[in-house]
């Protein structure tokens, strides 16, 4: 008997800005499933920290953001006429201001503390307990949902990825230098494989996806041929 795929649990995990946003949006086009971008909600608590003034001259007043973390609320909420997944911090639209390249830039400081990690997974944990979700993230399969139906591993060059992060900035007018992205892809990177507290790393029962040389079609393509090849009813 095929599985159903209202049920599924995906995990997404790799390297920033190597494509899993677009693997997850479009896996939960084509199956009706719910997205979860679990980066977006690490970036939201960092904009907070930001616009809450909790830096100093001297960087991020950790106890000042874990005194303040039960006042901040996080959402993922569907658009309805455009169909993404928007990201909602206390009841404020925040999707744009959370791609910034200061949020980009703080953010694994922020993601690296035990306090927020803890929040951040109890939350996502509660958004995908019933299943039929998409996540992708860092640590979503070890941590999050380390029991998940399929989880992949993604990766593709730090200039490739800079290229494209690079690319989509310029498209939506924000003035930065290609070396300035590929220093910031590269500098998370290692924050995010390096810290104590859920390092970023390959589940041992992940595929490895390498979409340095995939078009969007053809990644879609090998991740349903998965899906497939394990009797899930796609
Ligand atoms: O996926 P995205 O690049 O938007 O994530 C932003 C940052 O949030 C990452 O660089 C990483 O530091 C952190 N993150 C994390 N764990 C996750 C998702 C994101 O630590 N599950």
């Amino acid at each position: 008997m095929p599985k159903d795929l209202q049920k599924i649990t995906i995990a997404i995990d790799g390297h920033s800005s190597c494509g899993k946003s677009t693997v997850a949006k479009d896996l939960a086009q084509a199956f009706g499933l719910t997205y979860i971008d679990t980066g977006a909600m690490y970036r939201a608590v960092t904009l907070y920290a930001i616009e809450q003034g909790l830096y100093s001259p001297h960087g991020l007043l950790v106890a000042e953001l874990e005194k303040a973390l039960p006042h901040i609320q996080i959402a993922l909420r569907k658009n309805k006429e455009s169909g993404q997944v928007e990201t909602w911090l206390n009841q404020e639209l925040v999707e744009d201001r959370i791609r910034s390249l200061e949020v980009s830039t703080k953010v694994s400081e922020v993601s690296a503390l035990a306090f927020v990690r803890k929040r951040m997974v109890e939350l996502q944990q509660e958004m995908g307990k019933n299943g039929g979700v998409v996540l992708d993230g860092r640590d979503i399969g070890t941590v999050v949902f380390p029991q998940a139906d399929l989880k992949l591993f993604m990766t593709a060059s730090p200039e490739i990825r800079a290229q494209r992060r690079y690319d989509e900035m310029q498209a939506k007018g924000e003035k930065v230098s290609f070396e300035a992205v590929l220093e910031n892809v590269k500098s998370r990177d290692h924050i995010d494989s390096t810290r104590a507290e859920s390092p970023l790393r390959k589940a041992d029962d992940a595929l490895v996806l390498d979409n340095s040389r995939l078009d969007r079609q053809a990644q879609l393509a090998w991740v349903m041929q998965q899906l497939k090849d394990r009797s899930w009813a796609v």
